[in-house]
């Protein structure tokens, strides 16, 4: 059974941003709304152990049709580039295709966060050729290219479905250099940085292609977020602190311009907006007028202060963290 956990808040901490005033020479501030990320809710096939929605089986929160209208209505409102469906596992919603055939209509990019085993649920088995039909980008989360490791972190038996809907991905022509773009997605099993990028790229290819035959296009490096799950289990552990302070002082300067807070806004299945999906998780709304879908204003959320907390040192450590994975290398 999945348990619920309660949303951790205190006082937001000064630290990070004070490091980031010393680079902007000022808070950190958005500097446009080009991407759109919807959180449809947080059913969820799997339970993953790092998960920062807590998102499960035993979830009921869904966006519905209302909410699901109004961003539609906001990414032709605010000619939005993208739009990035993310979860739980969006294609469980009942308005998760309509929201992508809809998107594509208006002339949007659309990504999905699509966690791969929900291919074995009932009804799903076409999801490969719909993304192809609807030029669907795929970023699927595959925390390691040994089969235990990512076990440990998503459930028994996630890699070996993991891998059969990868193929299944490929036999469409995803992750074979095409417009059809599938990328991967690798997260520490554990409280420890990731690798580089590039380095873990390389040997997620030569991998996945001689032992399972299984190709992709990029791989997306991330940092687990001290939030939610991931967090509780710090907690238990007794690493929270030092998991904090390694983030701490990994602290690079360089990511700052580039995090992803800055270009885009998250929307919650029940249409509040956020500056990205973790502050989503933590409650921590946008500071500027228009705070749902439904009064969204454009004009204040491009040049809205970010709020941060200390878990932003998550997205500038080392060579950073975000949905596109390091920021610098
Ligand atoms: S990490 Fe993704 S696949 Fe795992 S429980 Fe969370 S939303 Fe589901
Ligand atoms: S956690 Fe969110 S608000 Fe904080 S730096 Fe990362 S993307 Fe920006």
């Amino acid at each position: 059974m999945t348990v619920q956990l309660p949303v951790v808040k205190s006082a937001a901490d000064p630290r990070f941003a004070q490091r980031v005033s010393r680079v902007m020479g000022g808070p950190l501030a958005a500097r446009s709304v080009s991407v759109l990320q919807v959180n449809v809710g947080k059913v969820c096939n799997q339970a993953c152990k790092h998960c920062h929605v807590d998102a499960g089986p035993s979830r009921t929160e869904a966006m519905d049709a209302r909410v699901a209208d109004a961003c539609l209505a906001a990414i032709e409102q605010g000619a939005i580039g993208t739009l990035d469906i993310t979860g739980g596992a969006p294609e469980l919603n009942a308005h998760f295709r309509s929201m992508v055939e809809r998107a594509r209509a208006l002339g949007a990019h659309v990504m999905v966060r699509h966690n791969l085993t929900v291919q074995d649920e009932p009804g799903q088995a076409d999801l490969p050729a719909f993304f192809q039909r609807n030029g669907v980008e795929v970023i699927s989360s595959l925390p390691h290219f040994d089969g235990a490791s990512t076990d440990r972190q998503r459930g028994a038996g996630v890699f070996e479905k993991s891998i059969r809907a990868l193929r299944a991905l490929n036999a469409v022509g995803y992750g074979r250099g095409s417009s059809l773009r599938l990328a991967l997605v690798h997260n520490p099993v554990g409280a420890l940085l990731p690798g580089a990028q590039s380095t873990l790229e390389r040997e997620y290819r030569k991998v996945l292609a001689e032992r399972f035959d299984v190709t992709f296009d990029a791989l997306y490096v991330l940092t687990n977020m001290p939030i939610q799950r991931f967090r509780a289990w710090l907690e238990r552990t007794g690493q929270l602190d030092e998991y904090q302070e390694t983030l701490e002082a990994a602290f690079n300067p360089s990511t700052v311009t580039g995090l992803m807070c800055r270009d885009m806004v998250s929307v919650s299945w029940d249409g509040r907006l956020y500056d990205c999906d973790f502050n989503q998780m933590l409650e921590m709304p946008v500071a500027c007028a228009g705070k749902t879908i439904f009064d969204i204003d454009f004009a204040a959320l491009g040049q809205r202060r970010i709020a941060t907390d200390e878990h932003c040192f998550g997205c500038t450590a080392g060579g950073g963290s975000s949905c596109g994975g390091q920021l610098v290398e």
